[in-house]
């Protein structure tokens, strides 16, 4: 192909590696920059009207980009062509191809291509082509920024040297990205992984901060983009002093082989046993084990750090008293699942659900939501709302819970402190000491937050560097 291939939509590092994949293939790639107001502003002029706010974001970046591009000149529909994820719905996600056609014509571009990617059925339509290769290679590009996102998100707050964690991974993954552009494997992979863990232990890490720790759920689009379509709230918790948990877009495939795996066999047990009926089962089933054996293989050079994807039977049992697992659209059962999740199996101090303006999945989870809060009233959770305004309000609201969430952790790591009979300045004495300011130090499953964790986790080692010495008596 001629033509460069556009996308985007996701974060930073899914787009650098995204980028690599594609270009590993011979196409030209170039991912459009993080979506903004003047984006959704863009969106709303040419959209139809009624849309939810990702698609007045997506699609009005898109159309940004080519004008912009056209005034420098360009010949933006013989140059380009855009690849998107496309659905057959139910929710609004079905109509995006259309909006994005209806939109690229009112904006002047009406000979503009595009290429969409079908996730259920992992099939392409357009001038872009969905190889096995091509799918092999964008996994292990999605998981590859999984894991190294998510790793981010877990030192950065604890870093003593402000911006260092984002600057070694940085390095890294332009590393990274050209293996990927050069169709390496795995073992190559995995061995720029263990490059990445070596610049980490580098860096000076101070674990007596106590923070909470903030899940982020929602709508797919919202909870992981990193820009004004969710008022950056990743990196806006992170500077109020949260840990954040972000969720990994592997876990969204992980659901959608989850939801073809019960369809699979639902029909077995309806319309009744059949070679090829058994066959597409065991094909699903054969290919969420080896996706999610190779996100551990990924977690595996930062001694499994990166959080482990939850199993998919568990979320749809967990969330089976407020939602169907077959009511799908959106993040169907997910956003309730993932709430109970973290407050059950103690994941989070704080939940917080990001819900997209106009919006109907996120909108019927919340119903359920106030179920799931009456049965878990301990649960610190928040949905928000973004429209793309209203951001002081949201943040303030946010903060008020981030402060309930603060207490819990306070709370959880004093009761730790206490039960190893330690004072507060003991402990801060033991973590001066290097050893205990490495990145990748023993984290305890017993706790949350990850100062209780790391205390209880070396609790023997803190123990016995905390007895005064015999010549200091
Ligand atoms: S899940 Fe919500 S925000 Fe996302 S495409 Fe569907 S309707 Fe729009």
């Amino acid at each position: 192909m001629n033509k460069t291939i556009l996308f985007g939509g996701l974060t930073p590092l899914h787009e650098l590696f995204i980028k690599g994949a594609v270009e590993s293939l011979g196409y030209r790639a170039k991912f459009l920059p993080t979506p903004d107001n003047q984006s959704l502003k863009v969106g709303r002029e040419y959209c139809n009207r009624g849309m939810c706010n990702p698609t007045y974001y997506t699609v009005g970046n898109l159309i940004k980009f080519l004008k912009e591009e056209s005034l420098k000149g360009v010949d933006v529909e013989n140059r380009y062509t855009f690849v998107t994820v496309g659905a057959c719905g139910p929710c609004r996600f079905g109509m995006y191809e259309t909006e994005y056609r209806h939109a690229l014509r009112e904006a002047g571009f009406k000979n503009f291509r595009i290429s969409i990617l079908n996730q259920s059925e992992l099939s392409s339509e357009g001038d872009f082509k969905l190889t096995p290769k091509l799918t092999w290679n964008l996994i292990k590009a999605v998981w590859l920024a999984d894991v190294v996102r998510d790793l981010g998100y877990q030192l950065r707050p604890y870093e003593t040297e402000k911006g260092s964690v984002d600057e070694t991974i940085e390095e890294s993954s332009k590393e990274i990205y050209s293996l990927l552009k050069e169709g390496a494997g795995i073992k190559e992979l995995i061995s720029s992984l263990k490059s990445l863990r070596r610049s980490l232990e580098k860096l000076d890490f101070n674990y007596t901060k106590v923070k909470p720790v903030v899940s982020v759920i929602g709508e797919f689009w919202a909870h992981t983009t990193e820009g004004d379509g969710n008022y950056r709230i990743h990196r806006w918790l992170e500077e109020q002093g949260a840990e954040v948990r972000p969720e990994p877009i592997a876990g969204w495939i992980d659901y959608q082989l989850f939801i073809e795996k019960e369809k699979a066999k639902r029909d077995i047990s309806v319309k009744g046993f059949s070679l090829p009926r058994l066959k597409r089962l065991l094909a699903v089933k054969a290919l969420s084990v080896a996706l999610r054996g190779l996100y551990n293989l990924f977690r595996a050079p930062f001694s499994f750090r990166p959080k482990p994807l939850p199993s998919q039977k568990l979320l749809a049992e967990l969330a089976a008293p407020y939602f169907d697992y077959f009511v799908v659209g959106g993040e169907g059962h997910l956003e309730v699942a993932k709430h109970v999740y973290s407050v059950k199996y103690k994941k989070a101090h704080m939940v917080l659900s990001v819900k997209p303006f106009g919006c109907m999945p996120s909108t019927q989870s919340d119903g359920a939501q106030v179920k799931v809060l009456s049965d878990y009233p301990n649960s610190v959770f928040i949905s928000i709302e973004t429209s793309g305004d209203g951001e002081v309000n949201v943040k303030s609201r946010v903060l008020m819970k981030l402060q309930e969430a603060q207490k819990v952790a306070l709370k959880e790591f004093n009761e730790a402190l206490n039960k190893l009979g330690l004072s507060h300045s003991q402990f801060k004495e033991v973590f001066s000491l290097r050893e205990f300011r490495k990145p990748f130090i023993k984290l305890s499953k017993d706790y949350i937050g990850t100062s209780a964790r790391a205390l209880w986790g070396n609790r023997s080692k803190v123990i016995s560097s905390s007895q005064p010495s015999f010549e200091a008596v």
